[in-house]
């Protein structure tokens, strides 16, 4: 036979797009159009309809960037084209963008929305029966479309969008569907799919290529529509032919990825989530099959507040489980930034919702989108209910190929939660035949499983499934050649699977956290919109412990505080805390942060007042921290104290005799030391020495300087997302004359501080402090920036072989490599660390604290803090302005007791409070320093009960008696919804346990 093949698929192909498809309508009549432009923000449809609505010529432009027209489509219906048949087809100027991307319009059919329409849902089926007028609006969103390769663009500000229309309508019809040809296209598709996803040499493949070639020679196309019958005839045989035995199982999940701001705010998400979820009910109408999958409770909650009608039909769909609430949090929250608290609520949250709503809970997490996962997660998981978890972003890895793709993944308590990864190796697939094969091909584990799961429905901006994915579907359920694909839900996918396990087949595991290689430059890009989260965590955390300080909560404070923490948990959403979103996303989240630490300062104020805080002479001190701590601060004069004040306690402000410690600070001109650290630098300020006076061993390696660097930062593709392995290795110390000042040279603290200008008109400040008691040296930090592209980073060298270095995450810490041995190692030259990281050995280490900063470079000999970047896309103006943040460096002997009392310290600083109390107050006292609190508040349910959150930070087994302020009279393990667990005996009125290595622990206690 001679091989034609390439000419053949040719023809198939320019014949399906260009002289079959045109025929799907069979006749169509233009619709009249009259428009109505919205003159600022969008308004509801009420406010809308009552607008002058203007004529609208076919061609006519629309849509400043982020405008919005409400267009009237008006027509008659001829009474022999009444019927299933009968659609509109629009098009409002769609471009070479996908769904979500561009422009694209919700359908109000009689006052409710009906459907979405975008680039690839062009057509409405119109719910009308009889013959005569018609009439519906469509809400047109002109969303612009941000620019391909990165380039920097001002569409992403309402301040410097610009007003020039950017589309134009260019179709508005109603049209009578050509049932035959519609399915042909449909049939074709699937073919050529499946024909191209198999190898050359595959019998089928030859076989269908010559059975879609007989089904085109069949077509005329003068005639297409009186031609399509027969074509479908010929093709009927290899739509028949089942699937072969050992092929895969794969289940499809309609979903669609909606990101709750990205290269959109806010506020066009909420139509986005009322688009694509109308579009979604609307096809559970007409495909029975079908079931959408939907994550983020907040979306729900916009549709519940927003679009009433709506939200009914959906609570009626997931009543009969064709929608599907998923995953189980609030929004699909990045994983690496939060604190463990806001992961806890985040979960909290959601599964709160979807329950109060619908009466479901999620098993399983579902976040297919996010920048990494740390190895914390399995047990926050376990404890918010889910045992399953779903995302697929590794395969985005760019170093490293991932080994599994269904499997066991293991956390640093030893929980396992069953984990896929979809090997179609995206959450918005089509469903096409190369897709189908792909996965197959693709996935890692068909060795002992043979399901998989495949996300199909356009996403990131919304859109989901269309009509066409899910007839797709129905012809790829037992075709040969594809894996067999039946469409379900999530929850289907993992009971077979579990099905599998039981039945003894044994899934892979690994442990420890999904690094994810990519997007690095998400630890530090936005930097202020992660200080903002960073602050409104410790300030929700201060307010619930003083709230649940004094007896019963009020409702009203219970229910600020819940919906506070919701303000919160959206803004940690994965593009919004990463900081890869556009400037009006980042203004937002920043207002945002403002306005809810201002009201939880109120909060925390009336808080204290109930503590018995009264107006008078002097001051109350209070500490949120696990611990006592003994310490110099700054009294509201400015003046040094050193003060005592226990864990979680609030107590009246009287300033210690310092002579009661033996420790002193003492200066010379170029040095400052105390009993633990004495600190040198050189002419211009630069530190040149940090000795540990105890241990007698210098900090920094021979001829060694601690250095703020400037490094060119220009990645290759995802300028906020990725930082380069090479863009530190560019940078150099800031040069610049310095001027070195002291600010304070008393014997309770020194503070020395060294000004620099530096590149564009940028300056910086770096103050240097030392004070008596404190085995700390605080660099604080205060930038100006004017930089853009570039990286400023400290670069700390430490005389400290380690190959492996420890860094702060979420209820516990990792371990992670100090050198590129290996390519996983090497390709984690950039990782996520919360508020320390140490680099030791057996009996000596050194930590590098933070009190605002994530993204860490680690060596045998150093570690690098990314202070700050300017990315010039999505936001061309990131980071630009006024930067604080304090770094400290603390040597400490074996263990991690030292670094974890005084990480906690640096991030939750003692609170003045002006006033006086008679009697200090302490609501919970630990036993240790190896455990910390995450969360002191009173339950949920309003029973008085108190909630008390803790874990085992250092990864030992460790005894702990937990004491509150009155005797403890029951108390019980609970999970993170507050939910009963088992009972812990009480003797004595106080608690008393073992944790295991990093064990996550929620108590109830009642007393
Ligand atoms: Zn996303």
């Amino acid at each position: 036979m001679h091989d034609d093949r390439v000419v053949v698929e040719r023809r198939i192909e320019r014949e399906l797009w260009q002289r079959i498809l045109p025929h799907v309508y069979r006749e169509r009549r233009p619709l009249a159009l009259e428009a109505w432009h919205v003159p600022g923000e969008p308004v509801s449809h009420d406010h809308a309809v009552a607008q002058a609505f203007e004529p609208f010529a076919l061609g006519g432009a629309w849509g400043p960037p982020w405008g919005t027209t409400w267009f009237r489509l008006s027509g008659d219906v001829p009474a022999d084209w009444v019927g299933p048949h009968l659609e509109a087809v629009v098009d409002l100027g769609w471009g070479m963008r996908g769904p979500g991307f561009q422009a694209e319009g919700l359908v109000w059919w009689d006052g409710a929305p009906l459907q979405g329409v975008h680039p690839r849902r062009t057509a409405v089926p119109l719910p009308q029966a009889g013959a005569g007028p018609l009439s519906f609006l469509i809400e047109a969103a002109a969303n612009p479309a941000m620019p391909a390769s990165f380039r920097p663009s001002p569409l992403g500000s309402l301040d410097t969008a610009g007003t020039a229309p950017l589309y134009r309508v260019t179709m508005a019809d109603l049209a009578l569907r050509d049932d035959a040809v519609y399915h042909l296209c449909l049939d074709v598709e699937v073919l050529v799919g499946v024909m191209k996803g198999l190898a050359l040499d595959d019998p089928r493949r030859q076989r269908l290529l010559r059975q879609l070639e007989r089904a085109f020679d069949a077509i005329d196309v003068r005639h297409v529509s009186g031609t399509a019958a027969e074509a479908r005839r010929v093709l009927e045989p290899a739509l028949e032919l089942p699937a072969r035995a050992s092929s895969m199982r794969v289940v499809g999940v309609g979903h669609a990825h909606i990101d709750s701001a990205w290269l959109w705010p806010i506020r066009e998400t909420v139509r986005k989530c009322a688009r694509t979820f109308a579009s979604a009910v609307r096809l559970m109408d007409e495909q029975p099959d079908y079931r959408f999958v939907c994550s983020q409770a907040v979306q729900y909650r916009w549709m519940e507040d927003r679009y009433p009608a709506l939200f009914e039909r959906i609570r009626e769909q997931v009543a009969a489980g064709r929608f599907v609430p998923v995953g189980g949090m609030w929004v699909e929250a990045d994983m690496n930034l939060p604190s463990g608290e806001s992961l806890v609520r985040q979960f909290v949250h959601g599964q709160r919702y979807f329950e109060s709503r619908f009466g479901v809970r999620c098993r399983e997490v579902w976040i297919p989108d996010v920048f990494g996962y740390p190895a914390s997660m399995p047990q926050i998981y376990a404890a918010a209910g889910c045992t399953r978890f779903v995302t697929q972003k590794l395969s985005w890895n760019k170093q490293n190929r991932f080994p599994h793709h269904t499997f066991w993944w293991e956390g640093i308590d030893g929980t396992r939660v069953l984990t896929h990864f979809p090997p179609v190796d995206t959450y918005n697939a089509e469903v096409t035949g190369e897709e189908m094969a792909f996965s197959e091909r693709n996935f890692r584990d068909h060795g002992w499983s043979e399901w998989a799961l495949m996300p199909y429905g356009y996403g990131n901006g919304g859109g989901g499934p269309t009509r066409e994915m899910v007839e797709r579907a129905g012809r790829m359920r037992d075709l040969d050649g594809t894996p067999r694909l039946q469409l379900g839900t999530s929850d289907e996918f993992f009971d077979r699977v579990e099905a599998e396990l039981e039945a003894g087949a044994e899934a892979p595991v690994w442990r420890g956290e999904l690094y994810f290689e990519m997007h690095r430059g998400t630890l530090t890009s936005q930097i202020e919109t992660k200080v903002g989260n960073r602050r409104c965590e410790r300030l929700l955390r201060e307010a619930e412990l003083w709230w649940a300080a004094g007896g019963a909560l009020r409702d009203d404070v219970a229910a600020e505080l819940y919906e506070l923490w919701a303000d919160v948990l959206l803004q940690q959403f994965h593009d919004i805390i990463p900081g890869s979103s556009i400037a009006w996303v980042h203004d937002d989240a920043e207002r945002e942060h403002a306005r809810i630490a201002a009201r939880l300062e109120e909060l925390i104020a009336a808080a204290l007042a109930r503590l018995g805080v009264a107006e008078g002479e002097g001051h109350v001190l209070a500490n949120a921290a696990s611990h006592d701590r003994v310490e110099v601060v700054s009294a509201p004069d400015g003046a040094p104290v050193v003060v005592e004040v226990p864990a979680t306690g609030v107590v009246p402000f009287a300033s210690v005799d310092p002579s009661s410690y033996d420790d002193r600070v003492v200066t010379t001109e170029h040095s400052m030391a105390n009993g633990q650290l004495a600190v040198h630098w050189d002419l211009d300020g630069t530190i040149t020495s940090i000795i540990d006076v105890v241990r007698g061993r210098e900090l920094l390696p021979a001829g060694r300087t601690i250095d703020i660097e400037l490094a060119p930062d220009q990645p290759v593709e995802y300028d906020a997302w990725d930082l380069e392995s090479w863009t530190a290795g560019l940078g150099a110390p800031i040069a610049g004359d310095a001027e070195v000042v002291w600010l304070e040279r008393g014997p309770l603290r020194a503070r020395v501080q060294v000004r620099r200008r530096f590149g564009r008109g940028s300056t910086m400040s770096t103050t240097a402090t030392l004070a008596a008691l404190s085995s700390r040296l605080d660099l604080e930090f205060d930038v100006d920036w004017h930089e853009q592209e570039q990286l400023l980073s400290l670069m700390v060298p430490l005389d400290v072989r380690a190959d492996a270095a420890t860094c702060d995450i979420q209820f516990g810490h990792v371990r992670r490599p100090t050198h590129p041995s290996s390519p996983w190692d090497a390709a984690k030259f950039e990782v996520c660390a919360h508020r320390f990281v140490d680099l030791a050995e057996p009996g000596f280490g050194v930590a590098v604290l933070n009190d605002g900063r994530f993204g860490h470079r680690l060596f045998d000999g150093g570690v690098r803090v990314s202070l700050l970047r300017g990315a010039r896309y999505p936001d061309p103006d990131a980071d630009q302005g006024r930067h604080r943040v304090t770094v400290s460096v603390m040597p400490h002997g074996p263990g991690l007791h030292e670094v974890l009392t005084e990480a906690e310290r640096l991030n939750v600083p003692l609170r003045w409070s002006p006033g006086a109390l008679a009697r200090g107050v302490q609501v919970v006292e630990l036993d240790t320093p190896a455990v910390q609190l995450s969360a002191v508040k009173r339950a949920d349910d309003g029973s008085g009960d108190l909630i008390v959150r803790l874990y085992e930070a250092t990864g030992d087994r460790t005894p702990v008696s937990v004491r509150l302020a009155v005797p403890v009279r029951a108390a019980g393990r609970c999970n993170a919804l507050e939910e009963p667990g088992a009972t812990i005996d009480v003797a004595d009125g106080f608690v008393a346990l073992t944790l295991q290595p990093f064990e996550l622990v929620t108590l109830r206690l009642t007393t």
